[in-house]
Formats: C-alpha cells, structure tokens, sequence
C-alpha cells in the first residue's frame, strides 16, 4: 500500500503549507529535467505528484484520510476524481501548477500565500460511515455501537508531540511567529519560517508515543440513538466524534448515512406503510374478518366486507411510521388482493362449473360495461 504522507515525508496533521513545501523539495529533487534518462526518478516523481494532487486537496485528502486511495478511485464525494498519473505530462502539469503556473516558476517558490492564521492549529477532519438497520428498527428506533477508527490526541503528550514540556523550544529563527518576513527591493515579502516548518517552535525530544505527531490512531466506539421514524438516505450528525483537532482546534464530526433494509411484506411509502393481503375468492365474495399483523407487532382486526373488489385498499389510521420530526404517524395501507383458485380439484371444477351456469351479467358489473363500450368502439 502506498502512503500518500510516506512519500512525500510529511506527518498526517501536516498543514497545507507543510504540504506543498514537502512536494516542492521531493518534486524538484526527483524532476526528469536534473535526472535525464534515471527511470527509477521518474517513477519517484510521478508517485510524489500523485501523493500531491490528493493531499493538496482538501476534499481528496478528507476521502483518502477515511478510505485509504482506493476511496478516490470510485469517484467518491462527486469529485470523479483521476489519479495514478498514466504519462509524465499529467505528473509535470501538476508540477508547474505547484508552483504558480507557467513561467514564473521560482519566484513563486518564495511567494507563498501566508494569510493561514496560526500554523499549529488545525479542525479534525469530519468523516462518514454507512450503517444498515432493519425495517423494524428504523420504525421502532434502536441504539447501535459504530466502531471509528479517529486521530486523537497522543493521550501521552497531550498533543503536543513532545516528550515534555520542557522538550517545547521557541523557535529562535522567527521567534516563536512562525514566519518570516524579508524585503527585496521594494516588495516586503513574508514566508514560513525553514526552521520550525511554520510551527514557531521546535520539538527537541519528540513523544514515544506518537513520533512527535501529537496524534495517534485510535478505534474508538460511538453509541448512537437513531429515532424511530428514519429513512433509507437521511444522515445523522454526531458532532465532534470526528478526528480530533490539532492545536486546541475542534473535532470533526461523525455524519451517520442509514440506509433501511427492506421488509418482506411491508412496504414504506413515507410514513405510510402498504402491506398487500391475499383473499381468497370466496373470501372476496363473502366477506370474512382477518387478522394482520402491524408494523409495531400488534394484531389488527381487519373487516373485509362481501363483494370486495381485488385492489381495493383499506387504511387503517395511526399504524403507519411515526414521523422522525415528531409530527404524529402514518397509516398502513391494506391493499387486497384476490387470488384466482389453482390447483382444483374435480369436485372443486365440477362446483364452479355449475356457479358459472348460475352466473348472470349483474354478477361481473365492471365485465359488463367494458364489453359494452368495446362494441360500440368497434361498431
Ligand atoms: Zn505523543
Ligand atoms: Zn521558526
């Protein structure tokens, strides 16, 4: 597996600034222009491109952080994002777009953007997982137990990345500001301090614990309420139970995609819930009472009346979903449907035989008046 922060040296709460600085060294040390012919640098070069285009993104970089580069190949987050550089052309346009573009190259290289506000301080990424519940839960509501695997702070070293306090030095180059400010001719010019990579201080010992990351991998488990009432495709927001931030920076949030298995005989529409019924004919004809079983596990008494046309639906008020915004329930939707006898026996044909000599046209009224307007639409 190819680690993006590997590759170019950096750590994985490195900054935006740390970032690019880190791709222009590696870049320049491995461009094809300085190693005519060295294959091995070219491969060196395009990886470092690679690494870069996602990690200078901070919507690819989100993606990758959660799902590792595989995350980025299936068009994740909409970007329908292309990596993995097929030509050096693809590599060297994203070299020179490093590095502002065009022609100016090098002076860019001083001309950083430097309006980043505090350097050591950065929000923990959000991140989202899927989760699947049953058809019953996502009625009822259920409690669930998601396992995330966040950055939270080294508990050793607080977050500093430091073996102690002690070990936490000022940057003596910028003085603690982290930048440094240069003129030249008539442009003041102010760029991240080389020394403390824009941090205004200097590790001398950095933590066991962490390398000097301030940050460490950590499984953790979230208990999450989900209310009764949700939907395939609605999202919950756990604020905070994201990675954590850097600096005293707040955490990211965890976002909870459901999605809603699906039933085998209820059906959602909204809050309402549709459950198809088999009568039998006679059943149809004569009327009967039957017993359904609702979507919270209560036994409903349904009244079909005589003569009951198949597709004929029931409403049965209040057995529905109850809304997640608490704005009362849905109902269940009782559709009937009339299943033709099959499998007859002799003495079953014989009966129906002599029920169909009995038969007039006011038995089949609907029979009756679709036959008498295809006449006339023949005629
Ligand atoms: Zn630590
Ligand atoms: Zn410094």
């Amino acid at each position: 597996m190819t680690d993006y922060y590997e590759i170019l040296g950096v750590s994985r709460s490195a900054s935006q600034e740390e970032i690019k600085k880190a791709y222009r060294k590696n870049a320049l040390k491995y461009h094809p222009d300085r190693n005519p012919g060295d294959a091995q640098a070219e491969k060196q070069f395009k990886s470092i491109s690679e690494a870069y285009e996602v990690l200078s993104d901070d919507n690819k970089r989100k993606i990758y952080d959660q799902y590792g580069a595989e995350g980025l190949k299936g068009g994740m987050g909409g970007g329908g994002s292309h990596h993995g550089f097929a030509s050096m052309e693809e590599a060297l346009r994203t070299f020179m777009g490093a590095f502002g573009g065009g022609g100016g190259g090098f002076e860019s290289f001083f001309g950083f953007d430097s309006d980043e506000g505090d350097p050591g301080v950065r929000p923990g990424a959000s991140k989202k997982v899927n989760l699947s519940i049953s058809f019953e839960e996502a009625i009822r509501g259920v409690e669930k137990e998601i396992a995330v695997t966040n950055f939270m702070n080294c508990a050793k070293c607080h977050g500093s990345g430091a073996a102690s306090t002690s070990d936490i030095k000022m940057c003596s180059r910028c003085g603690g500001k982290g930048q440094l400010h240069q003129s030249r001719g008539f442009f003041s010019m102010t760029t991240p301090c080389t020394q403390c990579k824009g941090q205004g201080k200097i590790i001398a010992k950095p933590c066991t614990e962490c390398s000097g990351q301030g940050q460490v991998k950590q499984k953790q488990k979230v208990h999450v309420k989900i209310p009764a009432g949700v939907d395939t495709g609605m999202r919950l927001r756990m604020a905070g139970h994201g990675d954590a931030g850097v600096g005293g920076a707040p955490s990211g949030d965890l976002y909870i995609s459901l999605s809603v298995k699906a039933h085998e005989f209820f059906e959602r529409h909204g809050d309402d819930i549709l459950l198809d019924l088999p009568l039998s004919f006679p059943e149809a004809a004569l009327g009967c009472k039957k017993e359904i079983p609702t979507a919270t596990g209560q036994t409903y008494r349904l009244v079909v009346n005589e003569e009951t046309q198949s597709g004929k639906t029931i409403r049965v008020r209040g057995e529905g979903v109850p809304n997640v915004h608490g704005q009362g329930k849905g109902d269940m939707l009782v559709r009937l449907v009339v299943e033709t006898p099959v499998n007859l026996s002799d003495k079953q044909k014989e009966l129906l035989t002599a029920f169909s000599e009995l038969e007039n046209e006011n038995n089949s009224p609907r029979k009756r008046s679709f036959l008498g307007k295809v006449k006339d639409f023949f005629s």
